[in-house]
């Protein structure tokens, strides 16, 4: 893939988790490593909406969090970019927004459970990190955050948001989504009484590896963007 279709992509992504109600105003950012030059990588810059990005403002920054190209701000949360890039080599995209019901879901201090369907691609484990509740805004806040995702595709910023990291930014996006979603489906359980059946351990664990695929990453991806063109 060239630089700019790349760039289209990261771009596709903020439509996407903005659509699904994953903006926070000019909060929230992703990024994708550049397979040419993987210390360095491309990332929504400071100051705009997840889904106006375009292929001018999109900044490219370092695994230090230096920026390295393009004029827009830098996000101050990109040490939670560069350090999970930097532990994690398999990993090629990720996401951090402020998804409203994780939010509101990781202030209960329950685990997620197998409510839905949803809950299933977490059956394998949901870190949290609760190290602090404040911004990652230092590369050692960075660090910390890494080690907390440790091999998880995804994690809870205790009353902040979520992190998520794949190979592909299809599959970091529909991690944000279906987490988001997740943490949805269990707070209104919880609202109704709280959850008094719930998918049996093993069976979410099947359930979640044979529905988690790239071909449904993909279709997930294009048709939330095919919704933003409505
Ligand atoms: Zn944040």
């Amino acid at each position: 893939m060239t630089v700019n279709s790349l760039k289209r992509l990261l771009a596709d992504a903020g439509r996407v988790l903005a659509h699904e109600g994953q903006g926070d105003y000019v909060a929230g950012h992703v990024s994708l490593r550049l397979p040419g030059s993987p210390d360095q990588f491309l990332m929504k810059p400071a100051g705009i909406g997840l889904e106006e990005m375009t292929a001018d403002n999109i900044i490219t920054v370092d695994l230090d969090g230096n920026k390295v190209g393009g004029t827009a701000g830098r996000h101050n949360e990109v040490y939670i970019h560069s350090e999970v890039l930097r532990a994690r080599p398999d990993c090629a995209a990720i996401v951090h927004t402020h998804a409203p019901y994780a939010v509101a879901f990781s202030s209960l201090g329950k685990p997620l459970l197998a409510v839905s369907n949803d809950g299933a691609f977490f059956a394998g484990g949901l870190p949290v990190f609760e190290e602090t509740t404040e911004l990652i805004i230092t590369r050692t806040r960075g660090e910390a955050v890494a080690r907390t995702l440790g091999q998880y595709g995804a994690l809870l910023l205790r009353n902040h948001g979520i992190v998520t990291a794949a190979a592909t930014m299809e599959e970091a996006v529909w991690l944000a989504l279906k987490l988001n979603q997740a943490c949805h489906m269990q707070l209104m359980a919880e609202w109704a009484g709280g959850p008094k059946r719930v998918g049996d351990p093993q069976q979410a664990k099947n359930k979640g590896a044979y529905a988690s695929r790239p071909d449904i990453h993909n279709g997930v991806f294009q048709y939330v963007l095919r919704r933003c063109k409505e």
